[in-house]
């Protein structure tokens, strides 16, 4: 499944930012376009940043003012030309990248909200030392899953469905999200002093379970049928892995790796693991998944 090409229709409509929480009908609203993707990047890190004034640089207008923390923002590639990159207002949790509003745009990042009510146990300046704690949890807490690091650190990894959202869209660049959290020149995890955090994460590969050869050829689909691959991959899959490489003010602070399970019916809690260890020699990505299904299926 090679990315699709087909280009942007365009044009960015114009509209008016009025109120952040108008972002719960979930609608991605496609606001700017640029030429030069560092730009549009630099402006995303702002709005991650609550930076009010990098809408108004791009002439988005707004009635008053605009909590740029309360929804998700993403910057997307126009798939056919590669290089005019747009400015897309998201939902609360997630940008929808299945909505018909997006046909041909390709996710290059997107930004996590603050969500104060999540975040009862952070007190500024008293936050944990970022490098200090990601190095000993990476090199040590293999068994401790990335929801329990202390402080707001765990909201600096990719969620567990944009890992599986990269995998399933068989992307074959990183992507990047950009957080609401600065690294303050004394280490720590901040929201008002340093530079920008932001992680980039894949491309993302998955393992396969150990009966996968066993489930293939059991399957009554037909992995050459459309959907069928697709539908015996999703009882196959064990783990997806990335590398995970952290940057404050652009500038490389860490690297590891992340692994998580992919979403099964209508489980809760999610659980993610970041080590040291790489990627399994036997992890691939989803085309090449569906290669092995439809070899081991015959
Ligand atoms: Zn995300």
């Amino acid at each position: 499944m090679a990315e699709q090409t087909h280009q942007f229709a365009g044009p960015v409509p114009k509209v008016v930012l009025t109120d952040p929480a108008l972002a719960d009908d979930k609608n991605p609203r496609v606001l700017a376009k640029f030429k030069n993707l560092e730009h549009s990047l630099d402006i995303l890190s702002r709005l991650a940043m609550g930076d009010q004034s990098a809408l108004t640089e791009v002439g988005v207008a707004t009635t008053g003012q605009y909590n740029t923390q309360l929804h998700e923002w993403a910057i997307g590639r126009d798939r056919g030309n590669r290089t005019d990159c747009y400015l897309i207002a998201g939902g609360p949790g997630e940008v929808n990248w299945t909505h018909p509003v997006l046909t041909g745009l390709a996710s290059i990042g997107h930004s996590h909200p603050f969500a104060a009510a999540d975040r009862k146990a952070f007190v500024p300046n008293t936050g944990p030392l970022v490098l200090p704690t990601l190095t000993t949890w990476k090199a040590t807490s293999a068994e401790q899953a990335i929801p329990m690091m202390p402080g707001d650190l765990w909201y600096l990894f990719p969620s567990n469905q944009d890992v599986s959202a990269a995998y399933l869209g068989d992307f074959e660049r990183p992507e990047v999200v950009y957080s609401p959290y600065r690294l303050a020149p004394d280490g720590r995890l901040s929201r008002t002093q340093g530079g920008a955090l932001m992680v980039k994460y894949g491309p993302v590969k998955a393992t396969l379970s150990q009966r996968a050869d066993a489930l293939i050829k059991d399957s009554a689909m037909d992995a050459n049928a459309p959907g069928g691959a697709a539908a015996i991959e999703s009882v196959i899959l064990s783990m997806y892995w990335c590398e995970v490489e952290f940057f404050a003010a652009n500038k490389s602070i860490l690297t590891g790796f992340m692994k998580c399970p992919p979403k099964r019916g209508t489980q809760l809690v999610e659980f993610a693991w970041f080590h040291q260890e790489g990627i399994p020699a036997t992890a691939m990505t989803r085309s090449q998944c569906h290669a092995y299904i439809k070899r081991v299926k015959g």
